[in-house]
């Protein structure tokens, strides 16, 4: 059979521990026999990263920005135990942070479903895909004890030196304040994200905050979407049927749990955080969700959600027998390959990687899984396959 060729290369971000094992098990078993694959290849494992003084992460962003596609593998974010361990020179900032300031992008999170792992909420039967707006807020705050007696303003200083005042709070007794802020800039590159992942995967986006308490700030981010969706998405929306419609947070907390799925649900810094983190345990493991970061322009960089599988690695240091998922970093290598093979129309890579997810997925469905599955999987006859076994078991499908 000949090998599927590709136009235009992936920037390919290899990572850390479990998940760079099994980043080259993936690439080995289930891609290179298929396809003559092009990557400009990027070693973001930490200890490059460290060589490099974290260069090779910034020259792999500005390398997605000149492709459009790229694919990530799960990386270290150093704290003080790795600085030990890797003996590093610098506590380095994490990769994902540094690559997210760079595209300017937005990651949207969707769980993959599969027969015999029911979410929590019993009607969720298509995915919620999580949106988070990642910059402001409360994750750039400024904040300060107040002790009683003094009095908190906003002042604004303009360029030509002009104050304007607003009170925050008289304290007669002790109290906190927090400054937060937000760039138009970035809400509309958030927002036009969300437009373009909407109609890229053909499903609704919902966006909530909380502008009837906030009624300037929350405000603002609701007017924003709701002047570029007018301006430059109404009807493309219209022309693939889907919708796009704002509400208040409480509301949409209630009518997400109420719903089937099946929508993009964009949210402000802090409720995404939360949610993501809600919506994510609620469909069951966190080794079934895949993770992309969509940048205003049209950038797209995949990644599965979780890290790198410390544990499990530690263990496959020691010669012990793993059961670690690759699904989620799978269908990170299938979603940069389709979004390679529609950019460049190549309509057999996307095909194959439909076929791999469908591999995947029906693995799974027939029984055999890795041990996070096993455990919570509701299927009559199941195996527990480790690491290799389960890549094993999707290239007899495929
Ligand atoms: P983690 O790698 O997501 O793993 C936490 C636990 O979740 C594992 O010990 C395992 O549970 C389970 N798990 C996660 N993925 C799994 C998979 N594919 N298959 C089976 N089980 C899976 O989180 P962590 O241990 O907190 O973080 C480890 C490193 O990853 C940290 O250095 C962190 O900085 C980094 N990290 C990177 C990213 C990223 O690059 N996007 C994201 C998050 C964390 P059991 O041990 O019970 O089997
Ligand atoms: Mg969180």
């Amino acid at each position: 059979m000949a090998k599927i060729q590709m136009k235009t290369p992936l920037v390919e971000m290899d990572g850390d521990e479990m998940t760079r094992i099994i980043w080259k098990q993936i690439k080995d078993i289930l891609i290179l026999p298929y396809v003559d694959l092009k990557t400009e290849y990027y070693d973001l494992g930490l200890e490059h990263r460290n060589e490099t003084n974290d260069q090779v992460t910034v020259d792999s962003a500005n390398a997605t920005k000149k492709y459009g596609v790229a694919v990530k593998c799960a990386t270290i974010t150093p704290n003080a135990a790795r600085m030990t361990e890797y003996n590093l020179k610098e506590m380095w900032k994490s990769p994902n942070g540094t690559i997210r300031a760079i595209l300017d992008g937005t990651v949207f999170r969707t769980p993959i479903i599969v027969k015999g792992i029911p979410p929590y909420v019993r009607n969720w039967t298509k995915p919620i895909s999580i949106a988070r707006h990642a910059y402001g807020d409360i994750y750039k705050a400024t904040e300060m004890k107040v002790a009683g007696g003094c009095k908190a303003e906003l002042v604004v200083t303009d360029k030509d030196g002009n104050e304007t005042r607003s009170l925050i709070h008289d304290f007669k007794t002790d109290g906190i304040i927090q400054g937060v802020h937000n760039i138009e800039k970035s809400i509309q590159g958030f927002a036009r994200s969300c437009f373009n992942y909407a109609l890229d995967t053909n499903m609704s986006l919902w966006f909530s905050s909380k502008d009837t308490i906030s009624k300037t700030y929350d405000h603002r981010f609701k007017d924003i979407f709701a002047e570029i969706y007018e301006n430059e998405y109404k009807s493309k929306f219209e022309e693939k049927g889907i919708e796009y419609f704002y509400t208040l947070i409480d509301d949409a907390v209630a009518r997400v749990i109420r719903s089937e799925g099946g929508f993009i649900w964009a949210c402000k810094n802090y409720d995404g955080d939360v949610m993501s983190d809600m919506v994510s345990t609620a469909y069951g493991s966190l080794a079934m969700m895949t993770s992309v970061l969509v940048s205003p322009d049209g950038v797209y960089e995949y990644e599965a959600a979780h890290g790198t599988v410390q544990r499990h690695y530690y263990n496959h240091l020691k010669g012990l027998p793993t059961s670690t998922n690759s699904v989620a970093t799978i269908f990170a290598w299938t979603g940069a390959l389709k979004k390679r093979g529609e950019m460049d129309g190549i309509n057999e890579l996307c095909e194959f990687a439909d076929k791999l997810e469908r591999a995947c997925i029906d693995t799974i469905e027939s029984g055999v899984m890795t041990k996070d599955l096993y455990l919570i999987s509701t299927l009559e006859n199941k195996t527990q396959v480790d690491t290799t076994g389960f890549l094993n078991a999707i290239a007899s499908r495929l």
